[in-house]
């Protein structure tokens, strides 16, 4: 089983980039580009579809941070050798993948989000809607609790979809 360390927040700035020293001296470019070095891309160990455009479009890959991303696969490849294709398909749990590296602020645009790190990720989203109780199985939580994700369904503003390498 692949484990990573789970973090505290504020390690991030020195375990990956700071972000807010990026900022105040106005170059976020370069943070983006050194942050983009850290990231990997990894192919899913089954095909996520998510609807765009009333059409669904098949999710092959992810791109995140190398801390997080082979425990996101290994999570994800017990849970397709667990359920097995059919009940996959069958509870939805090949549905909305929404990805990780996105270099942005939290919707308070106080903090840097930890998806700026490429450091969590959405998955489930459609079970998982920010602010609504998530209906994903409690199986498939625990799979990503073990390897040392924090789930965002227990944060106090739940946001179901986000499992994230510290506790945001
Ligand atoms: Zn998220």
């Amino acid at each position: 089983m692949i484990i990573f360390k789970t973090l505290a927040y504020r390690d991030l700035d020195h375990v990956f980039y700071d972000l807010d020293k990026a900022e105040k001296e106005d170059r976020l470019d370069i943070a983006k580009e050194e942050i983009s070095k850290q990231l990997v891309t990894v192919k899913l160990p089954y095909t996520f579809y998510n609807m765009v455009k009333g059409k669904l479009k098949p999710v092959n890959y992810l791109r995140a941070n190398i801390h997080i991303a082979y425990a996101v696969i290994d999570a994800l490849k017990e849970i397709y050798e667990t359920y097995g294709p059919e009940k996959i398909k069958e509870q939805g749990l090949d549905r909305e993948f929404g990805g990780s590296f996105c270099f942005r602020k939290t919707r308070n645009k106080k903090w840097w989000s930890v998806h700026a790190w490429g450091a969590a990720v959405d998955i489930w989203c459609d079970k998982g809607r920010m602010g609504k109780k998530p209906t994903i199985p409690e199986f498939c939580i625990q799979a990503f609790k073990k390897r040392g994700f924090c789930w965002g369904g227990d944060f106090r503003n739940p946001d179901g979809m986000h499992f994230s390498c510290c506790f945001g």
